[in-house]
Formats: structure tokens, sequence, C-alpha cells
């Protein structure tokens, strides 16, 4: 027999045979599943480094993971478990929820609605009969454009280019203001707007005897008729919006027509000062940051994320208490801050060196240069959003977010509609 077929006949040993017999395939380890952590980690978050954060964009291919058996695609069953609503706070013209579940192309979606495709009311035109201010009408006109309407949208028709301004897509203010001669300046406030629910005053043509003078809109009843505007009449968001100034002598008299209209066309339309959202953050610390390095770490922080926990026997703590409130400032990590550990052993020297040579005053700490580890690792979570809108008073912000749910579930409903009638075959 040559060496090569000594080598390939291998004699079983009876341990090996044994453990053959007894062999379970149900006792073997299971095989890993899932994500390996740092690709679950960048998946689920933004990481911010100490120059700017990476992997900001998210991972939506359903396919992304398939090689390592998971499935990255959309579920609905997943997405109904997971989608939450939390109101932080509200008022008249603020609110700040977190919306977690959804993904940072839906935050922006809703952001982007509120901004630019929810309608509100705002002046249009400006009829001037008087104006002898320093304003010149054109800058009056756009001043009044940009005054917050508070009035239901919902309410109102848009007023398309062949339409007659009526009731139902007309709000008419009438502003008449003079400071008298001898009088000191006078501020011209949106409390002078006064509402007309009768429609237009100004007088467009003479009707002739028999019948009414034309104004510049036609109504059929009016506006305070309607049941919502019978116990809320129709005002500026704003009573002490400063229109214009007027010098003894000078006057304003005009008549301003508000329309509903979109932010999309002109931004006096959007019905938010700002609507934004941030991930919300999260805060690890990377090591024990215990006595004089966790004074410091809670001190270096502006937003005061950090916290001292007390563990007895006067030895102290660092703890992550506040991690919503980090403002991703990195003063944490910034490079050339004091290297936390350095910088507290070398205090802690200096201290044991001023007390041996008895000296009051402590001796100055020798800064140590050290290379720069960061110490704290800070996060963004992407599936969290923590979204704020502010009004500018038309409608309460929590009505704006629902309408801008309505918009975006039109949206779905349209695309939905056109894919079904698309032909596949
Ligand atoms: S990034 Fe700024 S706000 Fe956030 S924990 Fe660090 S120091 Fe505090």
């Amino acid at each position: 027999m040559s060496t090569k077929n000594k080598e390939e006949k291998r004699i079983v040993t009876e341990a090996e045979k044994i453990e053959a017999k007894n062999f379970n395939i149900h006792d073997l380890p299971d095989v890993p599943t899932g994500l390996p952590p740092h690709l679950e980690l960048q998946r689920t978050r933004v990481i911010c480094n100490e120059l700017a954060p990476i992997h900001t964009g998210g991972i939506f291919y359903s396919g992304a993971y398939k090689s390592m058996g998971v499935d990255n695609s959309v579920n609905l069953e997943k997405f109904n478990e997971d989608f939450k609503v939390d109101v932080i706070s509200l008022d008249e013209t603020d609110i700040v929820f977190d919306m977690i579940g959804i993904n940072a192309p839906i935050a922006n979606a809703f952001r982007r609605i509120l901004l630019a495709e929810l309608p509100s009311m705002a002046i249009e035109k400006v009829f001037v009969a008087n104006n002898t201010s320093l304003v010149q009408d054109e800058v009056l006109a756009q001043r009044l454009g940009l005054i917050p309407i508070a009035a239901d949208p919902r309410l109102f028709e848009y007023l398309s280019e062949n339409d007659q301004p009526n009731e139902k897509n007309t709000i008419v203010f009438k502003l008449h203001v003079k400071c008298p001669r001898g009088e000191p300046r006078l501020k011209v406030k949106t409390n002078e707007l006064i509402w007309l629910p009768n429609g237009s005053e100004l007088v467009k043509e003479s009707g002739g005897s028999d019948s009414k003078p034309k104004t510049y809109t036609s109504f059929s009843r009016s506006q305070d008729s309607f049941p919502e505007f019978a116990i809320n009449p129709i005002t500026p968001s704003l009573q002490d919006i400063l229109i214009a100034k007027l010098g003894p002598g000078q006057e304003i008299e005009l008549e301003a027509h508000a329309v509903k209209g979109i932010g999309k066309t002109h931004a006096k339309w959007s019905p938010v000062a700002t609507a934004w959202y941030r991930m919300l953050p999260e805060v690890v610390l990377l090591k024990e940051f215990e006595d004089e390095e966790a004074v410091e770490l809670v001190n270096v922080c502006p937003a005061k994320v950090f916290d001292i926990e007390d563990m007895g026997e006067g030895r102290k703590r660092a703890k992550v208490a506040r991690p919503r409130d980090c403002t991703l400032c990195r003063e944490c990590l910034r490079e050339g801050k004091p290297g936390l550990e350095a910088k507290a052993k070398a205090k802690a020297e200096a201290k044991a060196k001023a007390k041996e040579r008895g000296e009051e005053k402590e001796a100055k700490p020798t800064e140590e240069k050290k290379e720069w580890v960061p110490q704290v690792e800070l996060r963004r979570l992407r599936s969290h959003f923590i979204f704020t809108i502010e009004s500018t008073g038309s409608q309460p912000p929590d009505v704006l977010f629902t309408e801008a749910v309505k918009i975006l579930e039109d949206k779905c409903e349209s695309v939905i509609a056109a894919h079904s009638e698309v032909d596949w075959s």
C-alpha cells in the first residue's frame, strides 16, 4: 500500500463512534439570525462623530440584507404594531409630539405638506381709497398679505379667475385710520382691520336710480349668519402686528380681500410659522465617568444632558439623564476640549503636589496633551421623530397636523388608483 493510501484511511476511534451514535441535530447551537450588531446599529441609527453625522442615508431597499436572511421590506402589520404618536405639549399655536415607527421620507412628507399644501386664508387684493402715509401702496399691500387670518379655510372655497367674489370664497376687511393734526405719531396695528361680513363697501359702479350700486363683491348673505362665524367673528390671528405708522394729518383708507390659497403659491398662505422635526437623540457613555471626570462631563454639556449619580462613600458617577435635550453640539466629543480623563488626572496631580508643598493655593495643572479618544457616542434613532409645529394662529396646530394626514392619505389613494389603472400585462 502506498503512503498516500495510508493517509487516506483514517481509523475511527471508539470515542468518535460513541459521539456519532449520540449525535442529535437539535443539540447543535442555533445559527445566528438577524444582522450583526454593527449593521443593525447602522440600520436603526445615525451615528454622529466629532466632525459630522455618518451613514445618514437610510437603507430602504427591501433586499438590502437578503444575503443575511433579513427581510428589509415594508411590512404593514409591523408598521401598525410599531406606529405611535405621543403628544408632548400642545397650546394654541404650538404642538410638540413624537412620531414613532416612521422613516425620514414620511416625516419629511408631513413637513412639506404643512408648509406648502395646507390651505389658509390670506389677503390677496387691496383696494386703496386713500393713502397719505409714508408707506407706499405696494408695500402696504404686501404687509397686509402676510397678516395671518384666524378663519378656518375648510369653510371656504378657492376663488378661481372666473369666479365672482362671494361669501363662500372671500373675506373682506376695512381699514380706515387717520392721525389727527397736532397729535403724536400713530401706530396702525392689525386690530384696526374691521371685518365686513356683508362684503365690500367700495362702490365699483353706480347701479342707477332703481338698483343697488355694484361693489367689488357680490354676497348673497351675510357671513355672520353662518353659525361658525356668529360665535367667532373673523379677525387677524394677532391684534398687535404693526402695519404702518402715521404722522399728524396722514390717513389710510382701504379695503382688503382675503381668499383661500396654499403655501406652494405664496408663502403668505402657509398656515405654519414653521414645521420641523429631529430624530430622537441617544447618548451612550462608552466608559464609566467617575468622580472628577463625571463632574467635568456634566459641566462640559451646555444642554445639561448628564447628571451625577451618588454611588455612596463619597463616590460619584455620571449618567445620561436627559438624552432628549441633546442638541448635537458635540462639545462632549470635540477634539481640543479637555481630554476628560487627562485633565482629571492632571488636576489630581496638581492638587497632590500643592498639598505636599503645603501651599494653600493649588498649583496650576499642566495641560496634558493626549490623543483624543471619544468616550461618548452620539446617535439618532432613525424611526423616532420629534415633531414641532408652530401655527401662525389661523388654525390650532393639532388641526393642521390632522389635515396634513388627510392630504397624505389622498395622495396615497391617488397613487394606488393610478397604479391599478396601469395594464401590467
Ligand atoms: S452633544 Fe452637546 S448637548 Fe449633546 S450630550 Fe454632548 S455636549 Fe451635551
